[in-house]
C-alpha cells in the first residue's frame, strides 16, 4: 500500500506559521477596522477618533515590522516576509511554499 505524504509548508516545517497569527492580529485586524472607521460618521467617536487611528495605524506598523523582519529562512536568513511582499500573489504563495525562494533550503520535517 502507497501513502502519500501530503506537502507542508516550508513555514509549518520551520514552525514559524504562529508569527502569521501575530501578523494577523496586528496588521490584518487593525487595518480592517480602519477601513470600517470610514464608513462610521465623523462625529461618533469625535476627539478620540484620531487616537484611535492612531493606535490602530501604529499596530499596524508593528505587524508589518514583525511580517517583514521574523519570517526568515532558517539557513540563509534572508526575509520570507519581504519576499511575499515584492512578488505577485507572494502572501498566498507564502503559505504554500515548499522550499526558500533564495537559496532552495527545504527542512526535512515530517508534518
Ligand atoms: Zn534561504
Amino acid at each position: 500500500m502507497v501513502t502519500t505524504t501530503p506537502s507542508v509548508s516550508l513555514l509549518h516545517k520551520t514552525k514559524q506559521r504562529w508569527k502569521l497569527v501575530v501578523v494577523f492580529v496586528l496588521f490584518v485586524i487593525p487595518g480592517l477596522i480602519l477601513v470600517l472607521l470610514l464608513f462610521v460618521p465623523w462625529n461618533v467617536f469625535e476627539k478620540k477618533r484620531i487616537a484611535i487611528q492612531l493606535l490602530l495605524t501604529g499596530t499596524g506598523v508593528v505587524g508589518l515590522t514583525v511580517f517583514l523582519a521574523t519570517l526568515r529562512c532558517p539557513r540563509c536568513r534572508r526575509s520570507l516576509g519581504r519576499w511575499a511582499l515584492t512578488n505577485s500573489s507572494g502572501v498566498f504563495r507564502l503559505l504554500a511554499l515548499q522550499r526558500c525562494p533564495y537559496c532552495g533550503f527545504e527542512e526535512a520535517g515530517n508534518k
